[in-house]
């Protein structure tokens, strides 16, 4: 018996996402004494996966044709499932994303096995199975008991961290077995934002709030984060007011992030937004109110005018980095 991680295969590549997903597993595999399985899909070498068992995966099936490198998403729901059968899994992990958010419902339902997405921590209980998940867009979190044999989390990204839990991994190759069409589908083109870091994936953060004034004023946040090879985020009222794409809003109701570095300027700290930063290393602030909670959770504090500042950091770095 064990527990699945559904491995996402980014053109070849992992992602921190699947190596936190192995370690989410690996801790309830503490608890429930199941294997920490994986199952992957489409072109990818096994060297690309061998860091999975530093985090404790213990086995993965890989299932290669060239017919699935376009997802699509029967299909794939397909091929997870026989994978499932085939491990006997009794619990069953997606990333909380667009790929998990299109494979997991029809596995649920082709399973008859109980789904819930965006889970925060890990299981208040094992027998009966109880989980806490995220309820109205992040204002409250709802315990949830599971009765179903198997059972499809989504835990949220950036929730639980990486933990290590070394194991010998085995890659096995899988054949499933489709005997439908692969795809009603024709896809002709893909474009992929290559060169931009995902907010959910970037080391560095330049994050933006209300102190900023204006959408237009962002430009200087895009050069820095450009100078730091890193990504941009925003507070909430940020999002809201239409200043900055509503996916780049982190915190409570938006994304948790946990980079390596949070640049906070002119944010002011409201706990619901440190709800979605307190995983970062090293948090930075820059506000001209020395009275800013934000200063209270920053590791280094600057006083002062966002719009003085931002621009002589962004030399300061180019001098440095060049
Ligand atoms: P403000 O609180 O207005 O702060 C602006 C800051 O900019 C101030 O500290 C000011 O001193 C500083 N400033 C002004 N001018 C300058 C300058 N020239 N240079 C430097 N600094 C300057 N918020 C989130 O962010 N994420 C969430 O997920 C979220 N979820 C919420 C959920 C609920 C249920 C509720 C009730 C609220 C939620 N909020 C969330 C809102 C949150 O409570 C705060 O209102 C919000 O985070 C404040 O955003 P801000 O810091 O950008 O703006």
């Amino acid at each position: 018996m064990s527990i699945l991680v559904y491995i996402s295969n980014v053109n070849g590549k992992i992602k921190k996402q699947s190596l936190e997903l192995t370690s989410y597993a690996s801790a309830m595999s503490k608890s429930t004494a199941l294997d920490v399985c994986g199952v992957v899909i489409g072109d990818i070498e096994d060297s690309a996966l061998d860091e999975l068992g530093k985090y404790g995966m213990g086995k993965i099936l890989k299932a290669v044709d060239a017919q699935f490198n376009n997802r699509v998403n029967r299909v794939y729901t397909r091929i997870v499932e026989q994978a499932a059968r085939q491990l006997n899994a009794q619990y069953i992990l997606f990333p909380d994303n667009n790929e998990g958010k299109a494979i997991a419902p029809r596995l649920s339902a082709r399973m008859s096995a109980g789904f819930v997405p965006q889970v925060m921590g890990m299981p208040n209980s094992y027998e009966p199975f109880v989980v806490s998940k995220r309820a109205f867009t992040g204002k409250a979190l709802a315990r949830v008991e599971v009765q179903t044999k198997v059972k499809i989390l989504s835990p949220m990204f950036n929730s639980f961290g990486l933990i290590e839990f070394p194991k010998e991994l085995l890659i096995e190759a899988f054949t499933p077995e489709i005997d439908e069409p692969h795809s009603r589908l024709n896809i002709i083109n893909r474009n992929l934002n290559e060169g931009t870091i995902s907010l959910a994936d970037a080391e560095i953060v330049v994050s933006g709030g209300r102190g900023m004034k204006s959408g237009e004023h962002f430009s200087m946040l895009e050069a820095l984060s450009a100078t730091l090879g890193g990504a941009v985020a925003c507070s909430r009222p940020v999002a809201d007011a239409g200043w900055r794409p509503a996916d780049e809003h982190v915190g409570q109701t938006g994304k948790i992030i946990a980079p390596n570095i949070y640049f906070a300027i002119g944010i002011s700290g409201a706990i619901q937004h440190v709800a979605g930063v307190s995983g970062a290393k090293c948090i930075v602030a820059i506000n001209s109110d020395p009275e800013a909670p934000i200063f209270d959770v920053a590791d280094y504090g600057m006083v002062g005018d966002a719009f003085k500042i931002v621009p002589e950091l962004i030399e300061a770095f180019k001098a440095h980095l060049s």
